[in-house]
């Protein structure tokens, strides 16, 4: 195992910062010119490795291709006034990370492995993280299974890798969402809860399906009743009725986001009510009517704070009042930014320095 956490690393010899753009930026499509990679293998993570981005090659047999021992994080990276780069909860990352390897069969990480390869990868591509109000660099942490071989099994060996990319903010505009009622994410007793890479496949369809419908995603209802509200896409959903922030209680169909937990931390801290409970789409759209319907947003990582501004059901279109300065969604997204960049004192302690 590991010894030291020396990391043996390989610069590039043609770094690609210099082309980069940041005006025109795709989400998650320029990639930073180092990554981290380490095997798993006999039982135990090998020599952890920062090499140049590039292609790799796997068996066609490989595992993770065939049955979909594949999990995934997101995080970020930010850099203050002053130029210092840090991360906003990094340990939330690894411990999640660890509860989606244990669903699928996979190694759990140990923390060292994962903190040093990750701050060693940042401060090596420390010019990648953009000090621009809004952009941050995106980090995507994944393992998948290696083995070339057809039995439906876990994999003997794995590999994790960290790849991170310089982002802006990932939506624009308020959405416009709708309920799905006919199709499911994931269900009660399934592998919601994870970031594992089935989920995501199986939720394009549907989404696609809305979107041409004109929507920009969809709220997900409980797989069981389809009545109760699960997330929206890949963030989790959040209403504010009456001057109550109300959330979908966590459960095994839902994934535990950690945006979602530092927006209720906050909303505790401004001694704003929080109820985790079952939400319907019902009470929703009766709030909509009668006017205690005050906010809808989902909370992501990529996303961070996504206002609301249409919610449809069979075919019809319930429209939410505008945000202004003093809606809780804007005051959270500005307070997370202001904690995130060292404008706002860090008194829960997320900020990892880089
Ligand atoms: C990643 C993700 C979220 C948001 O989690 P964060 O930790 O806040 O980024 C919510 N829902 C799904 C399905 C996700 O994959």
């Amino acid at each position: 195992m590991l010894d030291t956490l020396t990391i043996r690393t390989q610069r590039t010899s043609a770094s690609r910062l210099p082309e980069l753009d940041l005006d025109h930026l795709e989400f998650g499509k320029v990639f930073s010119d180092h990554m981290f990679v380490v095997d798993f293998r006999n039982g135990e993570w090998q020599e952890p490795q920062i090499v140049p981005y590039g292609d790799m090659s796997v068996s066609p047999a490989n595992s993770a291709l065939h049955y979909g021992q594949s999990i995934f994080e997101g995080m970020k990276a930010y850099k203050n006034e002053q130029g210092d780069i840090a991360l906003f909860r990094p340990t939330d990352n690894l411990h999640r990370l660890n509860a989606s390897a244990e669903r699928m069969c996979m190694p759990t990480l140990p923390e060292e492995l994962f903190m040093q390869g990750l701050t060693q990868l940042i401060r090596l591509d420390a010019g990648w993280v953009p000090n621009v109000a809004g952009m941050s660099l995106y980090i995507r942490p994944f393992m998948f299974a290696t083995d070339g071989m057809l039995g439906v099994r876990p994999s003997d060996t794995y590999r994790f890798m960290i790849i991170t990319c310089p982002v802006a903010a990932f939506y624009n505009k308020p959405l416009r969402v709708r309920f799905e009622e006919k199709y499911v994410r994931s269900a009660e007793g399934g592998a919601g809860f994870a970031k594992n890479a089935g989920n995501y496949g199986a939720a394009m369809y549907p989404t696609k399906l809305a979107q041409q419908e004109g929507y920009n995603q969809l709220i997900w209802t409980d797989a069981s009743e389809h009545r109760y509200v699960e997330e929206s896409g890949t963030m989790n959903a959040m209403f504010v009725i009456d001057g109550r922030l109300i959330t979908p209680a966590l459960s095994s169909s839902i994934l535990d986001g950690i945006t979602r937990r530092s927006v209720l931390q906050l909303a505790h801290d401004w001694d704003m009510p929080v109820e985790e409970r079952k939400v319907s789409a019902r009470e929703i759209l009766e709030a909509q009517a009668n006017g205690t319907l005050e906010e809808a947003f989902g909370v992501g990582t990529a996303a961070t704070i996504a206002p609301i501004s249409v919610i449809g059901q069979h075919g019809q279109d319930y429209t939410l009042p505008a945000t202004s300065e003093a809606s809780f969604s804007r005051r959270v997204a500005a307070e997370l930014d202001a904690i995130r960049t060292g404008a706002a004192p860090d008194v829960h302690g997320w900020m990892v320095q880089v």
